[in-house]
C-alpha cells in the first residue's frame, strides 16, 4: 500500500475509531480490549520481491511469504470488531520468525499510540 492511501486510510480510521469506539462499545473503566497477532497474506514456492520473508532458505522446499500484524478493538458480547491499520512483517525486522514478531509487533504498537494518542488500550498477546 502506498504511503499516501496508507496516511489516508489511517486518518479516517482515527476519526471513525474515536467515534465509533465511544458510540458503541461499552468500556470497563474507559479501557478497549486490544488482541493483536499475525496472519499471512501471501505464500509461494516461486513468485517473491525483494522484501518477501523466507522459510527454508536455501532447501529444496524453500518458500516465500508475506505476514502482517493486526488487531481489532473487541467487546465479548458483540460479534463486531474495529480493525486497526495492520503493520506489515518484513525480512529485515530479524533473522527468525520470532524476532520479526517482536519488530513488527512495536511498530504496530507505535503506529496504534500515534494514530489514537487518547485511546486507552488493553493489549492482548498470544504467547
Ligand atoms: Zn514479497
Amino acid at each position: 500500500m502506498g504511503m499516501a492511501i496508507q496516511k489516508d486510510v489511517r486518518q479516517f480510521s482515527a476519526s471513525y475509531l474515536i467515534k465509533t469506539v465511544s458510540e458503541c462499545f461499552d468500556s470497563i473503566q474507559d479501557l478497549y480490549l486490544l488482541p493483536i497477532d499475525d496472519t499471512g497474506l501471501f505464500y509461494s514456492g516461486t513468485c517473491r520481491c525483494d522484501d518477501c520473508c523466507i522459510k527454508n532458505e536455501g532447501k529444496k522446499n524453500q518458500t516465500f511469504y508475506h505476514n502482517i500484524i493486526g488487531g481489532c478493538i473487541i467487546h465479548p458480547p458483540r460479534k463486531t470488531v474495529i480493525p486497526l491499520a495492520p503493520e506489515a512483517i518484513c525480512r529485515q525486522d530479524g533473522s527468525t520468525k520470532n524476532d520479526c514478531e517482536k519488530a513488527a509487533i512495536r511498530r504496530f504498537l507505535a503506529q496504534t499510540k500515534h494514530d489514537h494518542p487518547r485511546l486507552k488500550l488493553v493489549i492482548l498477546l498470544g504467547g
